[in-house]
């Protein structure tokens, strides 16, 4: 899939719309999830230009990725997400519903997640 530049993500990291930024450095961004599904609910995303997990896996340099991993680790850090725990979910193509097609990580927590995974 080629990458949209319109995306609201992409949109997010140009400055063009205000968010609830928690975390940032040269190689990602942290914001609250404007539709929480969980008590803690942020998303990661790496400010290169990849549409989805598989599309960073592929053709992100190691930098990019490790940045992008090491950013979300920071964010679990920052929240204190460690003790009780937390899941992450990459929403990746149709079947998985993702919406944004700019890669993203879920970090859920804050309290017992469900256990359904589809
Ligand atoms: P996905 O279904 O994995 O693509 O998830 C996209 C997520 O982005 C959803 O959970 C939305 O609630 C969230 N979202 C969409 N627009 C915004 C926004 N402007 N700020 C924060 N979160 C957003």
């Amino acid at each position: 899939m080629e990458y949209n530049a319109n995306n609201v993500f992409a949109k997010i990291i140009r400055g063009e719309i205000p968010t609830d930024i928690l975390y940032e450095d040269t190689y990602a961004l942290a914001f609250k999830d404007i539709n929480p599904k969980a008590p803690i609910h942020v998303l990661v995303i790496p400010k290169g230009m990849f549409t989805d997990y598989s599309d960073l896996m592929a053709h992100g340099s190691t930098e990019e990725i490790m940045g992008f991993f090491r950013a979300i680790t920071k964010v679990v850090d920052k929240l204190n997400l460690e003790k009780n725990g937390y899941r992450l979910v990459f929403n990746t193509g149709t079947d998985s519903g993702q919406e944004v097609p700019h890669v993203h990580a879920h970090i859920l927590a804050g309290g017992k997640l469900g256990i359904q995974l589809g």
